[in-house]
């Protein structure tokens, strides 16, 4: 009998800009390629273009990790605007048409929190979280050593617990959830808003680097929403730690801001703040080797 990490795992992650996809063997990811995300609205799209991406040769095992909230191999957008797409649509269906083999179909940052617990920063813990800060804010759970996946998909979407009550709407419904005042996309909008002039996310590190007190204060006000929403989970489900990756997450100083600002936090609610490790195709790895190790969603 064949080892499952010797065959190739054709593993794909759906994002909001771009669908990459590599063959995996192991923890190796090889011939990677990538298409832009049709944000058409329309699932048959998505899967369309996951199809022109697969390999000539027959596959014999995909997984696949994406945006949104999966339940039961049918994808939902929890924020429309990262990915639009028709409610509970059938993706696990869809692609084993297209591919003639069921896929294993699992949330990005909940895949790429497994990539991190097994090979990345979050070894030798048992209660592990993952935060990528990046346009949105993405979070997966390893508790007792075990991927959180939730009754519903939903576990570990800790970007969409409350920051500020009274805050802006958010694109999942609430106001005031935690991606509307630290992720890139509201460092953007909250800048812009403050320095009365368009900028991103890089324009204002970049700012805040070059002594800009309003640019600094923005960031320090994403980093105190951070800390304390790893302090709301750490009281929830006792955390062990915190491992944070994306381009917000990893831009220069901001791991450091969140140590310093998590230094203020009561003793009891302190714990290990570092840097992802697995890379930007966490996802891809994650969900290939949630498949080698026989998966299952509820
Ligand atoms: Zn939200």
């Amino acid at each position: 009998m064949t080892a499952a990490s010797d065959r190739a795992v054709f593993a794909v992650d759906i994002g909001g800009t771009k669908i990459a996809a590599a063959e995996v063997h192991g923890r190796h990811l090889l011939d990677r390629r990538q298409t832009a995300t049709p944000r058409t609205g329309r699932g048959d799209d998505l899967v369309a273009a996951i199809a022109g991406l697969a390999p000539k040769h027959a596959v014999s095992a995909v997984a696949v990790a994406t945006t949104g909230i999966v339940r039961d191999g049918a994808l939902t957008a929890l924020n429309p605007r990262t990915l639009p797409i028709e409610n509970g649509y059938p993706l696990a269906k869809a692609l084993e048409t297209a591919l003639g083999v069921p896929p294993l179909v699992v949330n990005d940052a909940q895949a790429a929190a497994w990539a991190e617990f097994t090979v990345g920063a979050g070894r030798g813990y048992r209660n592990f979280a993952f935060f990528t800060v990046s346009t949105g804010i993405g979070c997966g759970l390893v508790i007792d050593g075990r991927l959180q996946v939730g009754a519903t998909g939903l576990a570990g979407h800790v970007g969409h617990t409350m920051s500020d009550p009274g805050g802006v709407i958010c694109g999942c419904g609430r106001h005031g959830c935690l991606e509307t005042i630290a992720s890139g996309t509201a460092l953007a909008r909250r800048g812009s808003e403050r320095l009365g002039r368009k900028v991103g996310a890089p324009d204002l590190f970049a700012a805040a680097r070059q002594g800009d007190r309003i640019a600094a204060e923005v960031i320090a006000s994403a980093v105190d929403a951070l800390v304390n929403g790893f302090a709301d989970l750490t009281a929830a489900v006792d955390i062990d730690c915190f491992a944070v990756g994306g381009g917000v997450g990893l831009a220069e100083g901001f791991i450091e801001a969140l140590k310093v600002r998590s230094l203020q936090l009561p003793a009891v609610f302190q714990r290990p703040i570092v840097a992802a490790k697995a890379g930007a195709d966490a996802g891809l790895l994650g969900v290939a080797l949630l498949f080698d190790g026989n998966f299952h969603l509820k």
